[in-house]
């Protein structure tokens, strides 16, 4: 680490997001396929556990595999015991004195490097996640664009939270008010964006002075152990952070409901999420505070599509909302609630455009939609089709793509009414259920009627009902006339309600306070 901090909040450059890379120019066309080979040739290496900067191995291994091709390892990673996740939580609160003692300063430097180390290194990431998580090229570019800006952003909101923070001053007083930091976090983070949340949740608990256990999905550890590189080559303290690789259900109890542990960080589904939150109330035995809980959670998101709405864009935007990523995002549309002076032509304008997507291995450029995740995940996938065929009318899709990949077709359901399960729960694949509504007013109501309020989106030429749906669309992020995917940091903090979560807001003002506590001092001037 260099001695000086090269910058001040009021010399850095203003926030900007990453600008995404353009594939369609044939240099950058070509160093993504070089870094797709590079990558490739790194498959099948073992990594290791990563204990407050020990590296450890434990007997029972944790494969990750491409699921565009299920044969293909991608990287073999440790099942950490009992013992070696306990051992992360003791050194991280061991270090916690001196990482929360840093100056903030310089803690938001080393996170810029941390920015700037990703940047160099985009395609790779970019590369990994095609590979690990089944992405296709723009969706990992965005992902790994969006890991960028949490680290931008984050750094700042630091340099801005570090102080001051002008106090009304009792008389007579020097009345302040200061930031500290809460302690050891776990961070527990989803496969679905397995660098920008992993990335987002990491480096907000860090630059705010806290030590961290990160726990990655099992299904992307090879990302969070390339992500954890780039957290040592940027200057965090190899103290200051382990990397837990393993199955939830077996250390993530332990994790959370250790007494040492201040907070968890949480993003991921309901289920868990919810056990999370039980499991974290419960005082143990030496614990002296409460454990703060951020959990975002899952989501059954709607767009309306009104009478008075553009259908062309409406389309589109549904359209990428709900197969993006295969369906898998907690911001997707599953449920396009239209009305019903539209309903026929929106139908068969959607299904048109569905059946054109192509589906297939995420390293093609010239596929639309990757694979699902994996094997289980498919499985339940093609469950809710088998329920929706009970509920609804199945349009178009229905089952497995071709390939030995883990692919689904584009899957449609029309006339699904409010009490359908596939109307109801969160399915996380490329099923939409397409709902009628009599009037706008309905379709609010059918938009409401979720116990989730992620994302929703309004596309309406009718000013009035915009002015209707800021008012009465329950939702964390509400949009207008785009699609409901696709929140860009600092413009779109992020975060639901109700079912969805504790709406932390990641990658907005209040983000970083979540990972803070503040002390009033009052000092009497003589
Ligand atoms: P998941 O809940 O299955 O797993 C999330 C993480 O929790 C993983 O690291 C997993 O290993 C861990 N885990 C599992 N059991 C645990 C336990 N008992 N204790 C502690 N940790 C445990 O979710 P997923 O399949 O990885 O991700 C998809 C879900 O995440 C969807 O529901 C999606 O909507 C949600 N999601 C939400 C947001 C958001 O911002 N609201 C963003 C992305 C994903």
């Amino acid at each position: 680490m260099s001695s000086a901090v090269a910058f001040t909040k009021d010399t850095l450059p203003p926030f900007r997001n990453e600008p995404y890379a353009d594939f369609s120019r044939p240099d950058t066309h070509r160093a993504m396929q070089e870094a797709l080979a590079a990558v490739r040739a790194q498959f099948g290496r073992e990594y290791d556990l990563l204990v407050a900067g020990d590296r450890v191995r434990s007997s029972e291994k944790l494969p990750s595999i491409n699921p565009s091709a299920p044969e293909e390892v991608v990287g073999v990673h440790q099942r950490a015991t009992p013992e070696q996740a306990r051992e992360a939580i003791e050194r991280a609160f061991r270090y916690f004195p001196v990482w929360s003692r840093t100056p903030a300063e310089r803690r938001a430097e080393t996170l810029l490097r941390a920015a700037t180390i990703l940047r160099r290194r985009k395609m790779e990431f970019n590369a990994w996640l095609i590979y690990e998580a089944g992405k296709t090229w723009p969706e990992a570019e965005a992902d790994v664009s969006e890991a960028i800006d949490f680290c931008e952003y984050y750094a700042r909101e630091m340099l801005r939270l570090a102080g001051p923070h002008p106090m009304i001053q009792f008389p007579g007083e020097r009345d302040e008010l200061i930031y500290i930091p809460l302690g050891v976090g776990v961070i527990i983070a989803p496969w679905n964006f397995p660098l920008a949340i992993l990335t987002g949740m990491t480096t907000a608990a860090l630059v705010t002075g806290n030590t961290v256990v990160i726990k990655p999905s099992s299904d992307t550890p090879t990302i969070a152990a390339k992500f954890a590189e780039v957290l040592a080559e940027a200057g965090f303290p190899p103290e200051s952070f382990s990397l837990i690789t393993g199955s939830g259900a077996a250390i993530g109890d332990l994790l959370v409901e250790h007494p040492k542990t201040r907070f968890i960080c949480f993003t991921g589904s309901k289920d868990v999420g919810l056990r999370i939150n039980e499991l974290a109330a419960r005082p143990r035995p030496g614990q002296i505070w409460i454990k703060r809980v951020i959990a975002e959670m899952g989501g059954k998101d709607a767009i309306i599509v009104d009478s008075e709405a553009n259908l062309e864009r409406a389309v589109e935007g549904v359209l990428v909302s709900a197969f993006g990523y295969q369906g898998q995002k907690c911001s997707a549309c599953s449920r396009a609630i239209v009305d019903q002076a539209v309903y026929d032509e929106f139908l068969a304008r959607l299904v048109a455009r569905a059946e054109s997507l192509r589906v297939g291995p995420a390293d093609d450029p010239a596929n639309f939609m990757g694979p699902i995740i994996n094997e289980r995940a498919m499985n339940s996938i093609l469950h809710y089709v088998e329920i929706g065929k009970q509920e609804g009318r199945l349009v178009t899709g229905g089952g497995r793509a071709g390939g030995p990949g883990y692919f689904l077709q584009p899957t449609i359901f029309a006339e699904v009414g409010p009490e359908a399960r596939i109307f109801q729960e969160e399915i996380f694949g490329p099923v939409l259920a397409v709902s009628r509504a009599r009037d706008f007013d309905h379709a609010l109501e059918l938009a409401n009627c979720s116990e989730y309020g992620l994302t929703g989106s309004v596309y309406t030429t009718n000013r009035e009902k915009i002015n209707r749906a800021r008012e009465e669309f329950f939702v964390g992020n509400l949009y207008i006339n785009r699609k409901c995917t696709g929140a860009m940091v600092g413009c779109h903090p992020f975060g639901g309600f109700n079912m969805s979560g504790t709406d932390s807001k990641a990658g907005g003002p209040d983000y970083l306070l979540l990972f803070l506590q503040a002390k009033a001092i009052g000092e009497k001037l003589d």
